[in-house]
């Protein structure tokens, strides 16, 4: 039987809720902004958006989180787990892009926000300047607000990564979403393990202070080839790794191997977190910036 593993219910998620959901939902009406959470139906929205129980919306804002997409909807790779579409040569930036999404953040009062987008191997810097135009407006701005950037690769390109990295941002991530022997099966021709480990290495060198990273289970991975990831990623000084089920966006789309039982997710997060890591977020629906705010707020950069 070749036919898909059925989806288990722990995968259902719930309508959100919380004191601070329906405030930044509405304060984004007019911000201009495109956040992944809603444009992608993120399972998460609820968690990110919601704020914890007894709390204000004002303080559900400021331990909130957001992920904002920059550089357009359009990428120039096709990884076979992401529905984003895909042209060789998407329309040019909008140069006033980092202006207005700085302008816009600033006001909006969240306590952390995740800048990421596609990624646009035509441009000479892959969006390097852009990306770090962005954060540097950002913190002159609004130096309270937590940035974190999720990169693509940047085509291995070290001088590139260095311009993101030196940006003044607070958490640098780059997820290598799979272990090294499915990442030919799994992501773009042009992505690479060690490219990818090489980018997370690179900018801790450039004084990141927090590295972060993001694996999809259930694509058909085996455990020693996670633990082998596991252990490159900390010799990089990678501090961060998170954990989440591949969930299959459209038939078009590779199939999901098998579904990860919660315990195993539970198993996997104190493996990660004996082997060194600082953090590590791990669950069948959690996503790269999971709750990522929260977190962070609390434990590490204050
Ligand atoms: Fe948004 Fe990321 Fe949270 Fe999903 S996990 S709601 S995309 S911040
Ligand atoms: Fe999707 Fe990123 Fe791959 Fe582009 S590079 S296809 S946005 S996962």
């Amino acid at each position: 039987n070749t036919s898909a593993p059925r989806l288990p219910s722990y995968l259902k998620t719930s309508i959100p809720k919380g004191a601070s959901f329906t405030s930044i939902k509405k304060d984004l009406r007019g911000l201009g902004l495109h956040t992944v959470c809603e444009e992608a139906r993120c399972p998460n929205i609820g968690d990110c958006w919601g704020g914890k129980e007894g709390a204000t919306p004002e303080e559900g804002k400021r331990a909130a989180t957001a992920t904002i997409m920059l550089m357009g909807d359009t990428c120039t790779r096709g990884c076979r787990f992401c529905s984003v579409k895909t042209s060789k040569a998407p329309p040019p930036l909008d140069p006033h892009e980092p202006e207005h999404t700085a302008a816009a953040i600033s006001r909006w009062g969240l306590g952390y926000i995740v800048l990421t987008s596609v990624d646009r191997d035509d441009l000479a810097d892959s969006g390097a300047h852009h990306f770090a135009e962005t954060i540097i407006k950002i913190k002159q701005k609004a130096p309270q607000i937590l940035v974190e950037a999720l990169t693509g690769d940047m085509e291995g390109n070290l001088d590139h990564v260095a311009v993101v990295a030196k940006s003044g941002l607070d958490v640098y991530a780059h997820n290598i979403e799979t272990v090294e022997a499915m990442t030919p099966f799994v992501r773009d021709r042009r992505a690479t393990f060690r490219q990818s480990l090489k980018v997370l290495e690179h900018a801790k060198k450039n004084g990141v202070r927090i590295t972060k990273t993001s694996i999809m289970l259930g694509v058909g991975e085996t455990e020693d080839q996670l633990l082998d990831a596991l252990r490159e990623l900390r010799k990089v000084d990678v501090d961060v790794v998170t954990f989440g089920q591949y969930m299959r966006p459209t038939k078009r789309h590779m199939k999901v191997d098998r579904y990860v039982e919660p315990a195993e997710f539970d198993r996997w997060k104190q493996v990660a977190e004996d082997m060194g890591f600082l953090y590590v977020a791990s669950g069948p629906l959690v996503r790269s910036s999971y709750k990522a705010g929260e977190y962070f707020i609390e434990n590490v950069l204050r």
